[in-house]
């Protein structure tokens, strides 16, 4: 608990540069990764990969699909990804590693110590709660795939028999 503690006070030390490469304006160095300042150190915990620099960060939070392989986990994980990039600035839709939510904080997040409270939280929650919302998904589909099931077999069975 006391190292998450750390990385918040870390975050806000994150301060905008300069980019050389992109003409003097301020643009996160973990995504640019073109110049020197941008230099990234990566360190691990648990289940993160944080991928730091002066300006911004990157959490992937690992899920632990890869050892599941399962097809609709990862598709869930995909449209929700979509769909919290979209409502939460932070979250990062694309995927790093197939299995994991990405998540960027920079210097303009960095200062509102709101916003960094709330990203810390969710990143101390979505991981525990990833599985139960991956099971939502699975239930969901095979209520909709048993459903047509039956619905195709009625048909099949009852289409033509009147006629006959
Ligand atoms: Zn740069």
């Amino acid at each position: 608990m006391s190292d998450r503690f750390i990385i918040l006070e870390e975050w806000k030390e994150l301060k905008p540069i300069e980019c050389p490469q992109r003409g003097g304006i301020n643009f996160p160095c973990v995504i640019c990764r073109e110049c020197e300042i941008g230099d990234v150190t990566t360190s691990f915990e648990e289940h993160l990969i944080l991928e730091s620099t002066v300006n911004s960060v990157l959490v992937h939070i690992d899920l632990g699909l890869k050892e599941r392989n399962d097809d609709i986990e990862k598709f869930s994980l995909k449209r929700v990804k979509i769909g919290l990039s979209k409502a939460i600035p932070a979250i990062q839709r694309s995927d790093w590693e197939e299995g994991d939510i990405t998540i960027m904080i920079d210097d303009e997040m960095a200062k509102d110590p709101v916003t960094l409270q709330k990203i810390h939280y969710f990143i101390n929650t979505f991981h525990r709660e990833w599985p139960r919302f991956a099971s939502q998904a699975k239930q969901a589909f095979t209520k909709w795939e048993t459903q047509l099931v039956r619905e195709i077999k009625f048909d099949y069975d009852n289409k033509f028999n009147e006629k006959i």
